[in-house]
């Protein structure tokens, strides 16, 4: 089975607690005088009023109750909102003359706490860098704190669309997608942003007394494409684009999980019908979705899809064909007459978030499908767990093959019992890629990335970046970049 994710992170281990981590501070927080660090920051603009910094300390690691309980009390002390390449030198700079705890954050959506501050020190937020830099045939060139939604609105003029992006693409930056995604809309015909050709370019600073800016071109951009900014600030980016489409929102609804999936992996393997986005989500999920009442059938198993609008007569077919009953076909301008949202926003993470919108008490989990064409397999696996899993999956194209990707939604309870969820997946040959835990190594690689540890030591030689959510790099910082790539 492929690995979707990149890198997922692994448990916490005994001898590693947050407290070790925090601990390890570089510099006592009591040391550092933040007045006179905004001082010596300006002319870039600082918040350093303590809700806004809070407010500023957090992603979506709240989806997670065990990360919930140990991020919740980690805030950074002041961001900085640099507005270009070279006030973001100057933010970089200041941090490494005074040995600064430095986590770059974009909208700040990630799930596992990657743009929360563990050791405090200075947030930089670049939602001020965000020029779309140049518009060409199959490609986009844009600064790193770009909104995708503002990407892929620049782009639709000149017959262009991202190949890719998340359900959160109104408030996520292409920076933070590249330093901390893996795949989304898109990927189901496109691949995952690792795939040759996704990333073309990425330009990124180093920390240094003068910060410089390193160029990576194509496979090299994979050296800091999900290491969560820990091994450089990403300044600019150079992405692959494809042809837009006019695509249409389809929902079609099925009596059984098993039917439903078997037609989405019908859709998702198709010759002949083009499409965006494929989800399946078990009947009780879609309860929780209020505002598609009157839209879809209560009490069914939902399919979601994209699907080009030459091509909806093929999806009616293929859903009848497979015991389904398409409810919703509209395009981008039915659905904002019905005033509502993206159907995208019932999909990938979104699907979780409608849950948690209503109960505190779901949570998610991130699973390997072993072989997608399997309907039975799955269906199987759903019933081999209790009441408290109902499933949810994901779609896409792993090196031109269908692969699919299990979120369930997961009625938590306490740890103990998560735990045994994973086991029962892990016994039935589903592997697990833990979204509990907050280090960039382990879950899917289960080892580190030493090429991103590499270039860490090359980029960040004091570890100023985004300090303690590498669980490896305390034992390679003092290896020379070169002794620490051979361990790969
Ligand atoms: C509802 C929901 C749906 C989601 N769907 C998807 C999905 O479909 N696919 C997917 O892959 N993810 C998904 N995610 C996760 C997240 O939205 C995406 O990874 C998103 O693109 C992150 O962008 P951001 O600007 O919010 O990044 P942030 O959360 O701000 O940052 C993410 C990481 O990138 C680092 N970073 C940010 N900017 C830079 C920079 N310029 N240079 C270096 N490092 C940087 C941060 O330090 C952090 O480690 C989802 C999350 C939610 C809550």
């Amino acid at each position: 089975m492929p690995n979707f994710w990149l890198n997922f992170p692994d448990l916490i281990t005994a001898n590693h607690t947050l407290e070790s981590i925090l601990m390890s501070q570089t510099t006592p927080e009591s040391a550092i005088d933040w007045a006179a660090i905004a001082a010596k920051l300006a002319p870039v603009a600082v918040i350093d009023e303590p809700v806004l910094v809070k407010k500023r300390s957090r992603d979506f690691f709240w989806y997670s109750p065990i990360l919930n309980e140990q991020l919740k009390r980690c805030f950074g002390d002041l961001v900085a909102q640099p507005k270009s390449r070279a006030e973001l030198a100057h933010c970089l700079a200041i941090a490494y003359a005074h040995d600064l705890p430095v986590v770059l954050r974009g909208g700040g959506t990630g799930n596992y706490g990657q743009a929360v501050p563990l050791q405090g020190g200075l947030i930089i937020e670049t939602t001020g860098m965000n020029r779309i830099l140049e518009i060409g045939d199959g490609f986009v060139r844009v600064e790193a704190g770009a909104l995708m939604a503002d990407i892929n609105k620049a782009l639709l003029p000149h017959g262009w669309e991202m190949a890719m992006f998340p359900s959160t693409q109104d408030i996520a930056t292409i920076g933070g997608f590249i330093a901390g995604g893996s795949a989304g809309i898109g990927s189901i015909s496109n691949g995952a942003l690792r795939e040759k050709g996704n990333i073309i370019q990425l330009k990124a600073l180093s920390v240094d007394s003068t910060p410089k800016e390193h160029t990576f071109d194509a496979e090299d951009a994979l050296q800091l494409h999900h290491a969560w900014g820990l091994n450089g600030a990403i300044t600019e980016i150079t992405l692959r684009t494809v042809p837009t489409r006019d695509w249409v929102g389809c929902m079609a609804s099925f009596d059984t999980y098993h039917a439903c999936y078997a037609a989405g992996y019908a859709l998702a393997s198709s010759d002949s019908i083009g499409r965006k986005l494929c989800s399946t989500l078990d009947a009780r999920i879609a309860d929780y979705f209020p505002r598609l009442k009157g839209h879809i059938r209560p009490d069914k198993d939902l399919l979601v899809a994209l699907v080009p609008q030459e091509d909806v007569a093929a999806f009616r077919t293929l859903m009848h064909d497979h015991g389904g009953h398409v409810d919703l076909c509209m395009t981008d301008a039915q659905r904002r007459s019905n005033n509502l949202p993206h159907v995208f926003e019932f999909a990938y993470n979104h699907t979780t978030l409608q849950v948690l919108k209503a109960d505190r008490t779901a949570t998610y989990q991130q699973v390997g499908v072993p072989d997608a064409s399997d309907a039975a397999r799955v269906a199987a696996m759903g019933a081999l767990q209790g009441d408290d899993l109902w499933q949810h999956h994901e779609f896409a194209r792993l090196n031109g093959q269908v692969v699919a990707f299990e979120l369930p939604i997961i009625w938590f309870t306490n740890s103990a019992r998560l735990r045994e969820i994973d086991a029962t997946y892990e016994a039935g040959g589903f592997p697990v890629y833990d979204a509990h835990c907050y280090f960039v190594e382990g879950g899917g690689l289960k080892s580190a990335d030493y090429r991103h540890l590499a270039w860490k030591k090359r980029m960040d030689p004091k570890g100023l970046l985004n300090p303690g959510k590498s669980r490896v790099w305390p034992k390679v910082q003092n290896l020379s970049p070169e002794d620490i790539e051979a361990k790969a």
